[in-house]
């Protein structure tokens, strides 16, 4: 049986399932993830559209457009929680933030991060044990 997460904001409107294994999971330190969600990097895990189902709550979600990155903000009518956001491959990225939230405060052990990317774009250095990619 595939693997599933069930994920929702914070005031449960909207509920969305992970399916599968991400395509990417660790922490982004690229300009476009900082620019777009005003976080000095992004815990992340990467889907394809097809692996994220919107299971709850469709007509809540609200996609904000960047003006000029080829990716969006998906976020909750009701309380604001950004749900995921997209990047210019249209892959659905989920912030590990909401899925511990979801799952007791802890990551799961199959979303835990891997590695650091684009690291040398970063504006904080990290001390930890993971792989730093550029
Ligand atoms: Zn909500
Ligand atoms: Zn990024």
């Amino acid at each position: 049986m595939t693997q599933s997460h069930d994920i929702s904001c914070d005031c449960r409107a909207v509920s969305i399932r992970l399916s599968g294994a991400p395509r990417v999971r660790g922490h982004c330190h690229c300009q476009d993830c900082r620019t777009l969600l005003d976080v000095p990097y992004h815990s992340v895990t990467a889907w394809n559209p097809d692996q994220l189902e919107v299971t709850q709550g469709g007509d809540r979600l609200i996609e904000f457009q960047h003006p000029a990155l080829q990716m969006k903000r998906v976020f909750c009518a009701e309380c604001g929680e950004t749900v995921y956001n997209t990047n210019a491959m249209d892959w659905r990225v989920v912030s590990l933030h909401l899925i511990a939230k979801n799952n007791d405060g802890e990551i799961p052990d199959d979303l835990a991060p891997l590695s650091h990317f684009h690291y040398a774009a970063r504006i904080v250095s990290i001390d930890d044990d993971l792989p730093k990619k550029d």
